[in-house]
């Protein structure tokens, strides 16, 4: 494989058995790993303690790194010769800005390339034993955001209110009350079934089965980030695990 001068590496959503092992191989061989925030700690325990880290996360309760800062440290670290490997929570190609960072590196001549990996939303389907498609249910999935850059995202309500629709929702517990107004408003039942996900793939990982009507109360139970699996419920049969099922304290 040609070496690039950044990597973007998936480093899905929490746990070390969601990473790929082409991902594993690029943590191996880096330099310098730039991680965000959401990487889990397993996974960030996989970086050999020689790679030097940036963590251009939130730090305790401290704002944020800018995207411009981020951006600025990439192609600094890239044009210094160094094996970058820009780590990212989930896949960095759903709402993980790749597309602001690839295009800093493109104005510098920089090349890259993209290791997917898995995102928050498929290992929290597998996580209440659904799939995301079903024949006859569902002709499309969304993959959504309750956040967007002017704040509450606008959707094709009348699309994500149909019966048999589902759309993860991703960044939602902010605006569930706004989701959940908008989808009422477009003709969806108050009882349609949406799964409340947090701490997915990590040792905390809570879900809270709800349904529209009751999803502002669920998200306040969430314990850190979370998706919103709308339109589908924790398969029956798992119900009744303990493990899905952690004290909403
Ligand atoms: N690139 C990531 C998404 C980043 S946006 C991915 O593909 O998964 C950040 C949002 O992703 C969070 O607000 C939450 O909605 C979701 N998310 C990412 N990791 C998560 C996790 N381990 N548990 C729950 N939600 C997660």
């Amino acid at each position: 494989m040609q070496t690039q001068d950044v990597t973007f590496v998936g480093a899905g959503p929490g746990a070390a058995a969601h990473l790929t092992l082409g991902a594993y191989g690029a943590l191996l061989r880096a330099d310098v790993v730039i991680h965000d925030r959401l990487v889990g700690a397993e996974v960030l325990a996989l970086i050999p303690a020689h790679v030097r880290r940036i963590n251009v996360g939130k730090e305790g309760f401290g704002p944020s790194v800018p995207q411009p800062t981020i951006n600025h440290i990439l192609v600094r670290e890239a044009l210094s010769g160094a094996k970058v490997v820009r780590l990212k929570g989930g896949d960095p190609g759903i709402f993980g800005r790749l597309e602001e960072e690839l295009a800093a590196l493109e104005a510098e001549g920089l090349g890259f390339d993209i290791l997917p990996g898995l995102t928050a939303a498929t290992v929290a389907a597998a996580a209440i034993g659904q799939s995301l498609t079903q024949r006859g249910r569902n002709t499309a999935l969304r993959i959504a955001t309750g956040h967007d850059i002017a704040g509450f995202a606008d959707q094709d309500w009348a699309a994500l209110a149909r019966p048999g629709a589902v759309t993860a929702i991703y960044m939602g517990k902010k605006s569930a009350r706004f989701i959940q107004g908008r989808l009422l408003m477009h003709g969806a039942q108050p009882g349609i079934a949406v799964t409340v996900v947090s701490n997915i793939s990590r040792p905390d990982q809570q879900v809270i089965g709800a349904t529209l009507a009751t999803l502002p109360a669920a998200v306040t139970q969430a314990n850190g980030p979370a998706v919103l699996l709308l339109g589908l419920a924790p398969r029956a049969a798992l119900q009744s695990l303990p493990k899905l099922h952690e004290a909403q304290a």
